[in-house]
């Protein structure tokens, strides 16, 4: 069971799928969900979910069975990780860029999902990953490479609720607001 540290209840933070929910996918083999899916009107703001710098613009082009994926990679050295966001419509950030807890880094979208998905069966919403760096990798931001990125956890360990631009939030330790606007 997940309780949440805020006030905010996963409706209003528009919490679709947990994570590690097994996925039934048509013709292929459940699997562990490895991320948390907010779900948002396509083209609603997605917000940084802490202070970091974007290390990847992730591009995927369409294939047989997916439409082309557009994704962020943001690096939070700090606390040694990274918080991925999957599915986006739209992104004006590139690799480098500062990025501050709340701030609008890309539009919500449904890039990426299957094209035999019924129609509106999957709403848009955003794949959410929080990733801890590998202890024995030396990664930068100009020299990032995939293993850098260790094995999933659960996002919502370090919930931090609703993003509030009144609030102040801890630095001596990780918290994650929401990736939606809520
Ligand atoms: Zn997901």
């Amino acid at each position: 069971m997940i309780v949440l540290l805020s006030g905010c209840v996963p409706e209003h933070a528009k919490i679709m799928t947990y994570y590690d929910t097994r996925l039934s996918k048509i013709g292929l083999i459940p699997e562990p969900h490895d991320g948390v899916d907010f779900a948002d009107r396509r083209g609603a703001p997605v917000l940084a979910v802490a202070d970091g710098i974007v290390v990847h613009v992730r591009r995927i082009d369409e294939t047989l069975y997916n439409t082309a994926f557009l994704g962020l990679i943001i690096w939070h050295p700090e606390h040694g990780l990274f918080s991925t966001y999957g599915h986006l419509l739209s992104t004006n950030l590139t690799k480098g860029m500062k990025v501050q807890r709340g701030q609008v880094i890309a539009t919500n979208g449904t890039s990426g999902l299957r094209k035999n998905r019924i129609p509106g069966s999957m709403p848009a919403h955003v794949h959410l990953e929080l990733r801890p760096q590998e202890r024995d990798r030396i990664c930068t931001k100009e020299k990032l490479v995939w293993a850098c990125l260790g094995k999933s956890v659960d996002p919502l360990k370090y919930d931090g609720g609703c993003f509030d631009p009144d609030k102040d939030y801890p630095e001596d330790r990780f918290v994650l607001t929401y990736p939606v606007q809520c």
